[in-house]
């Protein structure tokens, strides 16, 4: 059979070098139905999470054609690990935190919109290194909704690594950045 195959909607991103960047929330999806339960698929985590894209909007990576993009950012929203053990939430933490996102506490109910979580340090009568609402001093319960990521600003560690199979570099992101906190090191 002879085949015509059309290439000019097939775009391969190059990746861009590993540092932190500014960028906006393009998209937001979850595995999530409207009850909040995880939708099952075949081979897919079990653990609710959601799913980021965000666009370069600053420096030389800023409004190219077409824009530069990182998807596939992975942001885990609870669940256990591998080995049955709570999933630590940071990058969830690192999200909010960066974006000062709206948000309220799930304990309180006090709007927490653009604060930061109280760190316990185990000196000050609450655990070291555990996340605290900053008004009841409950272990923190961040109440958002997704679709209010849409659009926010952030900043983000972007790695590089080979596609899997591939010799291909493509981004990774597994930290977010908060706009008052010191560079690259993530
Ligand atoms: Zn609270």
């Amino acid at each position: 059979m002879r085949i015509k195959a059309d290439f000019s909607d097939t775009v391969e991103q190059q990746a861009i070098p590993k540092d932190v960047y500014h960028a906006i929330i393009q998209k937001v999806e979850t595995n999530l139905d409207d009850q909040g339960n995880v939708i099952f698929r075949e081979g897919k985590t079990k653990n609710p999470m959601m799913t980021l894209t965000c666009q370069i909007d600053e420096g030389e990576y800023a409004n190219t054609s077409p824009p530069t993009k990182i998807g596939n950012i992975n942001v885990m929203l609870g669940g256990t690990t591998q080995k049955g053990a709570p999933m630590p939430l940071f990058m969830l933490a690192n999200l909010v935190e960066s974006t000062r996102c709206k948000a309220s506490c799930g304990s309180c109910s006090a709007d927490l919109t653009g604060k930061l979580m109280y760190r316990g340090t185990g000196k000050d009568g609450y655990e070291a290194g555990h996340y605290y609402c900053p008004e009841c001093k409950a272990k923190a319960i961040f109440e958002f909704d997704s679709d209010d990521l849409l659009g926010l600003p952030c900043r983000i560690a972007v790695d590089v690594e080979k596609a899997q199979g591939s010799d291909r570099d493509r981004n990774t992101v597994k930290k977010f950045l908060r706009e008052d906190a010191a560079d690259a090191s993530a």
